[in-house]
């Protein structure tokens, strides 16, 4: 037994680097020392895109020099470090014979599995443990909680609105700004014509990267994606220079445009900041401050910053707080009972379904797509075609950089797959081609016929839309905002139905 005199043990995980962390704060630089790890464990518990683990891993080793040239004592435990046992729990073992801490002090882990693994440090370690809270987030955990308690919906505009007057952003005299809280409808024109959309910052690759990039070549050649265009931010000044170069160029239309899709325009409008909040090199609210600043200087209009603020303080916090909340049972949610095996296109991008390959190509190119993309094509394609939920939650957990469970699985399981049964949702997001035909513009050069409704050239959405709707019946019919349709399909005859349903089970066959 050590006379537990040691330096306290700060390990900071890949989606801790911040330096403010709680962790951090009221440490001493003397009797501190701070472990990171590379394991393999969190490397390959999905196959994650290359790009996913090349960014982590960079930012992390990057994070690590900037610790350590302000005066902090880092240990850290690369990949291919010859005794890397390959876990956090056999890491942090390892540590405590090396340095014999008096107390291992830790954030809590932003994933289930992660957090069960800390959970059990106090019986494993003779030192103390202590784990705090996240407050990265601005809903802790418990917070969140105590709002869902006794909550038949968990309706995100309520918990929204909640957090707009605890922030007090958009708010004035206790009022929403412009009258409205939300301004979603305005976050909803068609890209009618080419969309021409400023090009994102890139930063390519430095020394550090370069090395981690031969590192994931070498351990994870067979993962899926490209890692050519690796261009994500992986500091905390790249991240300052990708946000500012948001704010002056694409704000202004990023609240129009926000569910457009336009063929090879990956970003359009979208922050793309997803990657470098979630590893905690940009602060959330720090964001929406000046999101806000921007409207009150009238360089972006309300809807542009409403929407963002709203996907922050809104989606992001609110999903947060609903994984927490439904887990576990949210991993093994299949409320729809579905059960087909995930396409192979979801990989390849060989379909002739324009969209779908045009969201798989951007996916495995960038590591990224976005919201609309993930929810109405990938996500809708998934969800009427009755996809195996944990399939489909392991694919997009494994494809996109800005990818960890506690954002995900909502997401996915909740958002797109109605697995839960409506708890987030108050309707599936299903929608038949003529949304996407709507909102973008791939259907006109696509094989399929958006305007087909059955048939071997009919856009395969609208078969497989009648089909969903059709075997869901029982549990949608008495849905206020969904209900209504089945008038609608009940008007079209038998034959009309025998047309959508057999077209659709061709489709399905062909998967
Ligand atoms: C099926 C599906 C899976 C998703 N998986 C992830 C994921 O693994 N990781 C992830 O960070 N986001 C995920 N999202 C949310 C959203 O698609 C991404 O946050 C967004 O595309 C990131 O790009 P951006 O930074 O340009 O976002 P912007 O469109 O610029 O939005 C600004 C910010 O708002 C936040 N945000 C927006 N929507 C959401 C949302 N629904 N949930 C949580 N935060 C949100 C993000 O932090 C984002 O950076 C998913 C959405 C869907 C429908
Ligand atoms: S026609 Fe259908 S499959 Fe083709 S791009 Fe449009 S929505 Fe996608």
């Amino acid at each position: 037994m050590s006379d537990r005199s040691g330096p306290v043990l700060v390990p900071i995980l890949g989606d801790q680097l911040t330096r403010t962390l709680a962790s951090l704060r009221g440490q001493t630089k003397e009797n501190t020392v701070i472990l990171m790890m590379e394991v393999r464990d969190e490397a390959t518990y999905v196959r994650h895109h290359k790009q996913k683990i090349a960014l982590i891993f960079s930012a992390m080793r990057h994070f690590a020099a900037e610790l350590r040239e302000a005066g902090w004592q880092v240990d850290y435990v690369a990949l291919s470090d010859k005794d890397n046992a390959g876990s956090f729990t056999g890491e942090v073992a390892r540590a405590v014979e090396r340095h014999d801490p008096a107390k291992i002090r830790i954030v809590e882990a932003g994933e289930w599995r992660v957090q069960q693994a800390i959970e059990e440090w106090p019986g494993k370690f003779a030192c103390a443990v202590e784990i705090l809270c996240d407050d990265r987030f601005l809903s802790s955990i418990a917070q969140f909680r105590d709002w869902a308690e006794g909550r038949k919906h968990l309706t995100m505009e309520h918990f929204y609105r909640e957090m707009r007057r605890r922030t007090g952003l958009l708010i004035k005299a206790g009022k929403p700004v412009g009258g409205e809280w939300n301004l979603d409808k305005q976050n909803r024109e068609s890209p009618a014509g080419r969309l021409d959309a400023p090009p994102r910052p890139q930063f390519p690759p430095d020394a550090i990267t370069h090395e981690v990039i031969a590192l994931v070549e070498e351990h994870f050649a067979d993962h899926f994606g490209a890692l050519e265009n690796f261009g994500w931010p992986v500091t905390r000044e790249q991240a300052e220079q990708a946000a500012n170069a948001f704010f002056a160029e694409r704000l202004e239309q990023f609240g129009p445009y926000q569910d457009a899709m336009v063929h090879g325009q990956d970003d359009l409008f979208h922050s793309m900041l997803s990657t470098s909040i979630n590893l905690g090199l940009l602060d959330p609210l720090d964001l929406c401050r000046r999101a806000q600043q921007a409207y009150d200087d009238g360089k972006a209009p309300l809807n542009s910053v409403e929407g963002f603020i709203r996907q922050i303080i809104g989606w992001r916090e609110y999903v947060r707080g609903f994984y927490w909340y439904c887990m576990p049972e949210l991993a093994h949610a299949n409320a729809l009972g579905a059960s087909r095996p995930l396409p192979a296109f979801y990989w390849t991008g060989e379909t002739d379904m324009r969209c779908l390959a045009d969201c798989v190509r951007a996916t495995r190119d960038n590591a990224h797509a976005h919201h609309i993309q993930r929810l109405m094509v990938l996500g809708n394609f998934a969800l009427l075609a009755g996809i195996d939920p944990r399939q489909v939650q392991e694919w997009y957990l494994a494809v996109y950089a800005d990818a960890y469970e506690w954002v995900e699985l909502p997401n996915v399981a909740a958002m797109v797959l109605y697995a839960d049964g409506g708890r987030l949702a108050t309707k599936p997001y299903a929608a038949s081609g003529n949304y996407i035909n709507k909102m973008s513009d791939y259907c006109g050069k696509c094989r399929y016929k958006v305007s087909h409704k059955t048939g071997p050239d009919a856009c395969p959405f609208n078969p497989l839309y009648w089909h969903f709707m059709h075997h869901h019946r029982e549990r949608l019919e008495s849905n206020h905002r969904i209900g209504r349709i089945y008038a609608t399909w009940d008007k079209m005859g038998e034959d009309k139905q025998r047309d959508y349903l057999d077209s659709a089970e061709a489709v399905l066959k062909n998967l």
